[in-house]
C-alpha cells in the first residue's frame, strides 16, 4: 500500500509517500516558498537521490501539482502513475472538540475543520488548502484528516477546563486542548509495546522536546493532561515560545509599549523561549550547548531554565498519575541530546528515575537508559508522526 502523506503550512508542504505497514518512505520532500515564487526538494531515500527545483507556486494547488508531477516523472520519480496511490493522510492541526480521532474527509469534516479556524488560525485554513488541493490534484482519491488534537480529547475536565468564567467554555470552546498528540499516540502506544504491554506501563510521561516542546500524562494508554493548551504556545519554553507566563506580563507589555494583542502574542510565539533567554545566541539546542560549553552564561541560563520547567512538569505529572512507571524522551532534543536528557533527570531519583549515564549516550534509537535498579523505566523513542498519520490513513480506508 502507498500512502502520501501530507503535511501543509501556510507557505511550505511537506510530503512522504510512504508504506503504513513496513514505514517504509518511498520518497519524500519540501515544498517551499507557496505564494511567493516556489521551490521543490525532492528525496528518494533509497537510492540517496535529492532533487532540486524551482517550480511557481502561487498556490497550494500548483505545489500539491508538483508534487504529483515529480512523483510520476520517469527519471526522478518513484511510481508510474498516480493511481499507485492509494490514499492521502493530512496532518491537520486543531481539531478542536469535534474530533476525537482520526476521520474520512468529506464535506461535513472539511466544514469541522473550517469551523475550528479560529482556534487554529494559522494552520486550519493552510491544512485545508492542502486538503483542496489534493481533491482537484487527485478526484476521488480517500484522504484522511489526523489531527494534533485528538489523542488529548481523553482528558478529564478538571485538566482541560481553564478556571475562567464558563460562558468561554460553553460558547467560545476555549479550554485546554493541547498539540504534537500524533506524536504523544505513537510514542506511548510504542513504549507499552516496548514494555510487553500496559499491565508494565500504566502510568507513562512522553516529553516532546524539539524546536515546539509538550509533555502528556498517559494512563492505561489514554491522555490525561498535556502541557500546551488552547494553543502551541503553552508549557514549557521552547526554542522560540515562551511557555506557561503571567499574563499580567503580557498586559504591561502592551500598556507601556503600546503594541497590540497580535504583537505582543507574535513576540511571545516567535521571539522568545531560549532565544531570548539566552540573549539570542540561538533557539536550535545544539547552537545552545555550542556557546555554554564556550562560557556563554546566558546560554547556560536558557539551557538550565529548559530543563527545570520540563523536570518540574514530570513532577507534576507523576503527581496527577500518582506514580511512574515510564518517561519516554523523544523528538530532536529528546531523541540526540545526552546532556539535556540528563539534565532533567537530576535530582529525580526521589520519584524512582535513576539514569545510566552509559546507556544515556543513545541516539536517535529505540533503548532503555535507566539503571535496571530504577523503579521508573526511562526510554528514548523516536517519534515517527507520518507513520502514525498513514497507519490512521490505511485503517480508515480499508
Ligand atoms: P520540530 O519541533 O521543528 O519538529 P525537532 O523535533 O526536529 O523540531 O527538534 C529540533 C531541535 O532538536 C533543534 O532545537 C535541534 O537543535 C535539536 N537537536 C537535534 N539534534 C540535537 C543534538 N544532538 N543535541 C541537542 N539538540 C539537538
Amino acid at each position: 500500500m502507498n500512502i502520501l502523506v501530507i503535511n501543509a503550512g501556510s507557505s511550505s508542504l511537506k510530503y512522504q509517500l510512504m508504506n503504513p505497514d513496513t514505514g517504509d518512505v518511498t520518497a519524500k520532500g519540501l515544498c517551499e516558498r507557496i505564494g511567493l515564487d516556489g521551490r521543490l526538494t525532492h528525496k528518494v531515500p533509497a537510492t540517496g537521490k535529492k532533487v532540486e527545483k524551482d517550480i511557481p507556486m502561487p498556490t497550494h494547488k500548483e505545489a500539491i501539482e508538483a508534487v504529483m508531477a515529480i512523483l510520476v516523472d520517469p527519471e526522478d520519480g518513484v511510481i508510474k502513475s498516480v493511481d499507485e496511490i492509494d490514499a492521502v493522510g493530512h496532518r491537520v492541526l486543531h481539531g478542536g472538540d469535534k474530533f476525537v480521532a482520526s476521520c474520512l474527509i468529506d464535506e461535513a469534516c472539511k466544514q469541522a475543520i473550517r469551523d475550528c479556524i479560529p482556534l487554529g488560525p494559522l494552520h486550519n485554513p493552510a491544512n485545508l488548502m492542502g486538503i483542496e488541493a489534493c481533491e482537484k490534484a487527485m478526484p476521488g482519491k480517500p484522504q484522511v484528516a489526523v489531527f494534533d488534537t485528538a489523542f488529548h480529547m481523553t482528558m478529564p475536565p478538571k485538566a482541560y477546563r481553564y478556571a475562567i468564567p464558563t460562558k468561554y467554555y460553553t460558547d467560545d470552546h476555549l479550554r485546554r486542548y493541547g498539540f504534537h498528540g500524533t506524536s504523544h499516540r505513537f510514542v506511548s502506544k510504542r513504549c507499552i509495546e516496548l514494555m510487553g504491554g500496559v499491565e508494565n506501563a500504566h502510568r507513562v510521561i512522553v516529553c516532546h522536546l524539539g524546536n515546539g516542546s509538550s509533555l502528556s500524562a498517559v494512563k492505561d494508554g489514554k491522555c490525561q493532561d498535556t502541557s500546551m493548551g488552547l494553543s502551541p504556545l503553552a508549557g514549557v519554553p521552547m526554542g522560540t515560545r515562551a511557555g506557561d507566563i503571567d499574563t499580567c506580563v503580557a498586559q504591561f507589555i502592551m500598556n507601556k509599549y503600546n503594541m497590540s494583542a497580535d504583537e505582543c502574542l507574535t513576540m511571545l510565539n516567535k521571539k522568545s523561549g531560549v532565544l531570548a533567554l539566552s540573549d539570542g545566541v540561538s533557539s536550535d539546542f545544539r547552537d545552545l550547548d555550542a556557546a555554554a560549553e564556550q562560557g556563554n552564561q546566558a546560554a547556560q541560563l536558557a539551557l538550565d531554565k529548559f530543563a527545570y520547567e520540563v523536570r518540574k512538569y514530570i513532577g507534576a505529572y507523576a503527581a496527577a498519575l500518582e506514580g511512574l512507571d515510564c518517561l519516554v524522551f523523544t523528538a530532536g532534543v529528546g531523541e540526540n541530546s545526552a546532556t539535556m536528557r540528563a539534565s532533567i533527570c537530576e535530582g529525580l531519583e526521589y520519584l524512582g528515575i535513576k539514569i545510566d549515564p552509559e546507556k544515556n549516550k543513545t541516539r536517535g534509537e529505540e533503548a532503555i537508559i535507566s539503571t535496571p535498579d530504577s523503579k521508573v523505566t526511562v526510554w528514548v523513542i523516536p517519534t515517527n508522526e507520518e507513520l502514525m498519520i498513514a497507519q490512521d490513513t490505511a485503517a480508515l480506508c480499508k
